[in-house]
């Protein structure tokens, strides 16, 4: 069966994000060997590429070698396609964050992207919905081309290409652990072997390979994961009148969710914003209730020509995120169904978190690839990570029937959610991070 998940055009206007400080300082005299890297990053998807960013943009990491693996070739947008792309993410505050941290955010606000301040989710099989609402003028996300994305990476690792190589066209086909493991802190690196036979040695291997990862499997790590009925289909629509154009909606059918994201621009600035907002200020201020009025999508007056594509969709966790001289990231560690937009936000999380510990351990001088700093970064990514997942797959199958006490469980569960401000505040906290 198919999940159809549409993006709607339909606009963008931002404010810069700040860039952090850049301090510059020089390379360590006792840097090794070509072939020897402090960090090799495998895979430069959106999340191995932000992974080589960040490090190369931590002040704790300006005296190291660090080393991006990408087997497909560099992406950069001469110029920005008058056509929308169909791959598209939904970027959450804190992924925007970590984005303006080493300044990749600011290439994002000068090129394209949409954010939305509301979500409306509904039950196609009941009238049950829940409406996320930021009453003040934050945003709840953002919309934001993948090839956009990939850019402004592109754009930063080029700022940092003292400190971060960048290999194109290289795809690594064998890793090689020290061994055994345990003897993490004295044993010798991981040596990498690339398709024209290079062989590189790191202390420490990052794998950022995507879902299938070579990386997870060379490792012996074990991976649960299965795939759903389901495919997604993706593609750029156009609607038959002007909206708000600051709403993202999401119905759930049986055969799967549907959903529409805001995209170009329709007649919207900052000051019909502000003026709306202090509408409904004044309306809750007079009628006061927890609960939102329905309201309805705009309809879609066509699809543009050749941008319907098809992704098949499952489930992957890795038992795993870390092994002496290694760790996972991205959807390496963990694949999610795209019902939350929540896969390349947690990959973004896991950046942050093994930045934070990777960071200590530079300025302590301490061996990159021991399972001490490893192991905190695993225990606080798979706390979130797989409360993430099990929630996603419960949505997922809870919605996937018509079975009357099943519809009537997630009706009154839709239903008292969105009656609860506090529970609802606390899911779009965590949905932001
Ligand atoms: C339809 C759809 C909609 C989605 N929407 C959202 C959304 O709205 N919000 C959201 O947060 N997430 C969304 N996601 C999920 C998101 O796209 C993924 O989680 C994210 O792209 C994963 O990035 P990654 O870098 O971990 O992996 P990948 O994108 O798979 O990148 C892996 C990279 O590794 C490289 N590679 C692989 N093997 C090797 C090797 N041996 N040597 C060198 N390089 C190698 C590959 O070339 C590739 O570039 C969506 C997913 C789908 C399918």
């Amino acid at each position: 069966m198919a999940a159809q998940l549409a993006r709607v055009r339909w606009g963008a206007v931002f404010a810069a994000a700040q860039k952090g400080p850049r301090v510059s300082c020089r390379r360590w005299a006792g840097a090794s060997a070509d072939n020897v890297y402090d960090v090799v990053v495998s895979g430069g998807g959106l999340v191995g590429a932000a992974m080589a960013c960040a490090l190369g943009h931590d002040i704790h990491f300006c005296d190291k070698k660090i080393l991006l693996l990408e087997a497909g070739p560099k992406k950069v947008l001469e110029k920005l396609p008058e056509t929308y792309s169909n791959r598209v993410s939904s970027i959450s505050p804190g992924s925007a964050t970590l984005l303006s941290s080493f300044g990749a955010w600011d290439h994002i606000c000068n090129m394209r992207y949409r954010a939305f301040r509301r979500m409306q989710v509904w039950d196609a099989c009941s009238e049950a919905l829940i409406m996320f609402d930021k009453d003040n003028l934050d945003d709840m996300g953002y919309i934001v081309e993948n090839d956009v994305i990939m850019h402004a990476l592109t754009k930063q690792l080029e700022a940092v290409s003292d400190q971060v190589t960048v290999l194109y066209k290289s795809k690594a086909v064998s890793y090689t652990w020290p061994y055994p493991f345990s003897m993490a802190d004295s044993s010798p690196w991981v040596h990498i072997t690339l398709g024209d036979g290079r062989t590189l040695q790191t202390k420490l291997l990052i794998g950022a390979d995507g879902h299938n990862s070579g990386v997870r499997q060379a490792a012996g790590i074990r991976n649960v994961s299965w795939n759903y009925d389901q495919s997604a289909v993706v593609a750029t629509l156009h609607l038959s009148e002007a909206t708000e154009n600051n709403v993202a909606w999401q119905r759930f059918l049986p055969s799967g969710p549907i959903a529409l994201l805001p995209w170009s621009d329709v007649n919207h600035t900052d000051f019909i914003d502000s003026a709306g907002s202090m509408l409904q200020s004044a309306v809750a201020f007079l009628k006061p209730t927890r609960v939102s009025a329905r309201q309805l999508p705009p309809s879609v007056a066509r699809v543009d020509a050749k941008s319907r594509v098809l992704f098949p969709l499952g489930l992957g966790h890795a038992a795993e995120y870390v092994r002496p001289r290694l760790a996972l990231i991205g959807d390496a560690a963990h694949r999610v169904h795209p019902l939350a937009g929540q896969g390349v936000n947690m990959g973004f999380g896991d950046i942050s978190t093994l930045l934070h510990h990777l960071s200590t351990a530079a300025f302590n001088g301490k061996d990159l690839g021991s399972m001490s700093h490893l192991t905190s970064y695993e225990t606080d990514r798979q706390r979130h990570n797989t409360a993430l997942l099990a929630a996603t797959d419960l949505l997922k199958r809870l919605y996937s029937t018509r079975a009357t006490p099943v519809v009537l469980l997630r009706t009154w569960g839709l239903q008292a959610t969105n009656a609860v401000s506090p529970l609802k505040e606390q899911i779009m906290a965590f949905a932001s991070k």
